[in-house]
């Protein structure tokens, strides 16, 4: 059996959008592309479009239908609502605990910093001569340090250059 249709493919079809004369809500349907139907009518809303002298009970199957769809598109825009928020909490929740094991990290960096300090010419608190080879480690490469030393710099002098202008006494 062709799904399509005797004589035809689905090539020969082409996706098209429309909105519903009745319900007012946007559409999908497949169309011969040689061909091409115009829909007016929704699938929901093919059996009680608006007619011409209608009896009152179709009207009133129709206002139930709409009322019905618009409440499911209503309970599935507050459900998609919820699972986004839900997902924010998981980021936030995320990003909070990143920040603390990152807070934990650098205070344990501080710790092991302040037990190290030269209590007396040329020697470290922690019984090595000063510097000691911990605060070799925690002073980085020097490569690195200096790096660090230029961004600083830097940006004190843009900073100068910014509220002062004229000249510039680093250059
Ligand atoms: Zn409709
Ligand atoms: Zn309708
Ligand atoms: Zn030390």
């Amino acid at each position: 059996m062709n799904p399509f249709g005797v004589g035809h493919s689905g090539d020969d079809f082409a996706e098209r959008t429309a909105r519903c004369g009745c319900c007012g809500l946007p559409f999908k349907y497949q169309t011969l592309r040689t061909q091409p139907e115009a829909r007016h009518w929704c699938p929901d809303c093919e059996e009680h479009h608006p007619q011409d002298g209608e009896p009152i009970e179709r009207e009133v199957d129709r206002l139930r239908a709409h009322d019905q769809v618009l409440r499911q598109r209503a309970a599935d825009a507050s459900a998609a609502a919820t699972r986004y928020e839900t997902q924010m909490l998981g980021l936030r929740e995320q990003v909070a605990a990143a920040l603390q094991t990152r807070d934990d990290w650098r205070a344990l960096l501080e710790d092991v910093r302040s037990a190290h300090i030269e209590e007396e010419a040329g020697r470290c608190s922690c019984g090595q001569a000063f510097p000691c080879v911990t605060l070799d480690v925690l002073n980085g490469d020097p490569g690195r340090a200096q790096h660090v030393a230029d961004v600083a710099n830097q940006r004190q002098r843009r900073r100068w250059l910014d509220t002062e202008g004229g000249d510039d006494p680093y250059g």
